[in-house]
């Protein structure tokens, strides 16, 4: 079992379930006959907390229930009601402190994907993003990202709905601003769940050096690329981190990721009616990604409302229109479907919700989870 990164955990308590490595694990169990060591990983690794592991006479799952680090990170606060039974949120709380996380599981014909968060809260402060509006509260150790990932996959057998498939990383936070922990927690997923790297998407809102990073980590992990702009002044406007990282340094890292990788990108554009959904925006936004060729992949979905952003997404025939310009212009894309918007998509709008007088259910970004593989 690999030791899980801890950047800033918050965990004042010690460290969660997820967190302990193999030989901490092992010391918890010290005394006992070694089998019991794997019957708890595999145990751990299927959702079951101590009190539910029954292959463990009852005195060794009560001592194992009562132990500080065997405690669950999250609680579940809230689970919204599913949409036509395909779709379900979970807003977690800490157990450790204020911190609140979000999670989405979507059932598809061919596969089931979890959209889990990387960070509480979110420091990029992308002007129409729920969870931007917020603001940051902490970053989440790899042991609070896998059991986010953990409890999807339970929650999918659960229901009857089989084998998770997919992960993206299209809930609250930035993963390139909390790169060791998400990366810890895909090899983790990978080790101890059996879900391959490839399963995974990580969505960045454009961290230069996390793209390099990855483009060098031997993981075949998919990268989404929330570009929604395709010029300077109107991404800097909605995305202030393009300051820092300007679109022709955000292209020269996405080249040599793809020159490096040979994977597709996925990028992302959320439809802002008037803003960034004419004619003329399809055409700029080919030309920015020309030189990936065939390794660029369009993700479409009309912008969702939030509280702070006083815009509207555009409606379906702009949507299918800007569709096909790309495609005239020889570069794919798909329409992504606006599942979530009913349960409140999965970027902040139930942890804001909370804190919004009336809690406000605006849809964020499931829809864009709902198949970031592509067509
Ligand atoms: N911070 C990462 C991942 C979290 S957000 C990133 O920026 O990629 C996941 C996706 O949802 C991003 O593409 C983000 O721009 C998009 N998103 C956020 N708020 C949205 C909204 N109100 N409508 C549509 N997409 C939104």
């Amino acid at each position: 079992m690999r030791p899980l990164t801890r950047e800033e955990p918050g965990a004042r308590q010690g460290p969660s379930r997820y967190d302990l490595s193999g030989d901490e694990l092992a010391a918890l169990l010290e005394g006992e006959p070694s089998y019991r060591l794997e019957q708890v990983r595999r145990a751990l690794a299927a959702g079951l907390s101590p009190e539910e592991i029954t292959v463990l006479p009852k005195c060794l799952r009560q001592r194992l229930a009562e132990t500080p680090a065997m405690r669950p990170a999250f609680v579940v606060a809230t689970e919204s009601p599913t949409e036509r039974g395909a779709t379900v949120k979970w807003l977690l709380k800490a157990t450790s402190d204020r911190a609140r996380v979000e999670v989405v599981l979507m059932r598809y014909p061919a596969r089931v994907t979890a959209c889990v968060s990387s960070q509480a809260g979110c420091a990029m402060a992308c002007s129409f993003c729920a969870t931007g509006q917020m603001g940051f509260c902490r970053q989440l150790s790899s042991g609070e990202i896998l059991e986010q990932v953990v409890r999807a996959a339970r929650a999918a057998r659960d229901k009857g709905w089989g084998r998770l498939s997919n992960v993206v990383f299209m809930g609250m936070g930035e993963p390139m601003a909390n790169y060791g922990s998400v990366v810890s927690a895909v090899h983790r997923a990978h080790d101890d769940l059996s879900l391959a790297a490839r399963a995974f998407t990580i969505s960045t809102v454009g961290i230069v050096p996390g793209i390099r990073r990855l483009a060098a980590e031997p993981l075949q992990v998919n990268l989404a690329v929330s570009l929604h702009a395709a010029n300077d002044d109107l991404r800097s406007s909605i995305v202030p981190i393009n300051r820092r990282y300007p679109l022709f340094r955000l292209m020269a890292a996405c080249l040599e990721y793809a020159e490096r990788t040979r994977r597709r990108i996925f990028f992302e554009w959320a439809l802002i009616a008037g803003t960034n959904d004419r004619g003329e925006d399809a055409a700029e936004l080919a030309r920015l990604l020309a030189p990936l060729g065939g390794l660029a992949h369009v993700n479409l979905i009309p912008l969702n409302p939030t509280p702070g952003f006083l815009a509207r997404g555009s409606d379906r025939e702009t949507v299918r229109a800007f569709r096909d310009r790309l495609a005239s212009l020889g570069l794919n894309a798909t329409i992504r479907d606006t599942r979530g918007r009913s349960v409140g998509g999965a970027c902040g709008q139930l942890a804001g919700g909370a804190q919004l007088a009336g809690g406000a259910q605006l849809a964020g970004a499931a829809q864009l989870a709902a198949s970031p593989k592509g067509a």
